[in-house]
């Protein structure tokens, strides 16, 4: 299957104004048709510098899509700088010029001298129609060494862009590429850092290109995509199979989701299938993890409420919690995180409860370091448990992380009680 590579043309997209967004939605096109991108740049409005970036990426990838540059101005060099490249000439076409007439007639508009430029076309291309804009696009296949080539130059505004890329181009690479199926793996992980699990299952991906493996980490929170390109549906899933089980094997009861579901769907699912119910009693978390509970659509299926105390005399006064064990063991402490939860559970009558106390700094209060975490869980019928955790970040960091394993804690208490 061949590459791709990607050169975004315009001096604008070198400030810090303005982002090169066409290249991620090609991207994202090339990978669906199972073409990888193998390398992608952003050149300033310069034909000898566009011409050497034109130049190079013909020499490593069989697919190079140049974008920006196609306007009528001076500093619109794509076309100029591509002919360059390829040692061709650009040749002057009547079509075009009569298609430009056209459309300024069509909009009333008076077509300017300079408008001309954009008749021109590189010797042997096939020029792509534009309803949306001024610009032409072109389709150029070539032979270097004794491979073909194929070289697009597409408009830089993104709605012209990708009107012409589904338009023409599509249709072109799917009858040029070979035949094939893509077929992907996705799953979530949850409790785990990003170099651990790196660690863990980069010696079973790391040898293969095919599948693709990627990996994308927030905050205790982790993506991994699989994707394998095959000429039929069963050597596709015959590669997946190469590393898919051993990665599963290895990650266990860490993955939570396989079809991109969130931990608070995955939690709300399971919950909806006791039939049973939910609360939550936070400290430091201020609140984040009813936030992120109730953002799904349906929870007042399971989900009561929940108490937000964040000093002790709250602790006591609303949730319950005896004065006496916090003097004793401190609010960040896994006898009164145990009893954050019990309280929650007795006082709403859910089935489980989940509680989070813990030290998000800048400053401790109680003596244990910033960044101890403290979960509790508490179900009917079951003896309440409590875990301290040392989680990482700044403020926010050690509060989103402590929600994160809070629902997380939660969901391995789901799956592993015998309810
Ligand atoms: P051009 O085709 O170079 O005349 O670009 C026309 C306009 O399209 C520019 O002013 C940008 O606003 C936009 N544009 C060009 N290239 C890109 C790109 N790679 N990503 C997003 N917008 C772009
Ligand atoms: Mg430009």
């Amino acid at each position: 299957m061949p590459d791709a590579e990607i050169i975004a043309i315009g001096s604008e997209l070198l400030t810090a104004d303005k982002v090169d967004t066409n290249s991620l939605y090609l991207t994202d096109q090339l990978n669906a048709l199972g073409v990888e991108v193998r390398r992608k740049l952003v050149v300033g409005d310069d034909r000898a510098l566009v011409s050497e970036a034109v130049h190079q990426a013909l020499a490593g990838a069989e697919i190079v899509i140049i974008t920006g540059g196609l306007g009528p101005t001076e500093d619109d060099v794509t076309r100029d700088a591509v002919a360059d490249a390829l040692g061709r000439k650009l040749e002057f076409r009547e079509e075009l010029l009569g298609w430009l007439t056209e459309r300024f007639k069509r909009f009333n508009r008076p077509m300017a001298e300079n408008n001309k430029r954009q008749a021109y076309a590189v010797q042997g291309a096939e020029a792509l129609p534009n309803p949306r804009g001024t610009a032409p696009g072109q389709w150029i296949e070539t032979m270097v060494e004794s491979n073909g080539r194929v070289v697009m130059l597409l408009p830089g505004p993104p709605r012209e862009l990708k009107g012409m890329f589904a338009e023409e181009c599509l249709p072109r690479l799917t009858r040029r590429l070979p035949p094939q199926v893509i077929r992907t793996r996705f799953y979530r992980v949850a409790g785990m850092g990003e170099s651990d699990l790196d660690q863990l299952i980069s010696p079973v991906y790391k040898p293969f290109t095919n599948p693709v493996t990627t990996i994308l980490a927030g905050p205790g929170d982790i993506q991994i995509h699989l994707r394998a390109r095959g000429a039929t549906h069963e050597e596709a899933d015959g590669l997946l199979q190469q590393i898919a089980p051993e990665i599963e094997r290895l990650l266990g009861d860490r993955i939570y989701s396989r079809d991109g579901s969130s931990l608070e769907a995955v939690i709300g699912e399971r919950l909806r299938a006791l039939r049973a119910t939910l609360c939550v009693a936070e400290s430091c978390t201020g609140g984040w993890l009813g936030e992120r509970i109730t953002s799904i659509p349906g929870c007042s299926d399971y989900f009561l409420g929940g108490f937000l105390v964040y000093n002790d005399r709250m602790k006591t006064e609303l949730l319950g919690v005896d004065a006496g064990l916090l003097k004793i063991h401190t609010a960040v402490s896994e006898a009164v995180a145990c009893a954050m939860a019990e309280c929650a559970r007795a006082k709403t009558g859910a089935t489980f409860a989940v509680s989070i106390t813990g030290e998000a700094g800048p400053e401790s209060f109680t003596g244990a370091p910033v960044g101890t975490v403290v979960i509790g869980l508490a179900g009917a019928g079951l003896v309440p448990q409590a875990k301290t955790y040392s989680l990482f970040g700044d403020r926010n960091g050690i509060r989103t992380r402590a929600a994160q394993w809070a629902l997380d804690d939660l969901r391995r208490w789901l799956d592993s009680s015998a309810l």
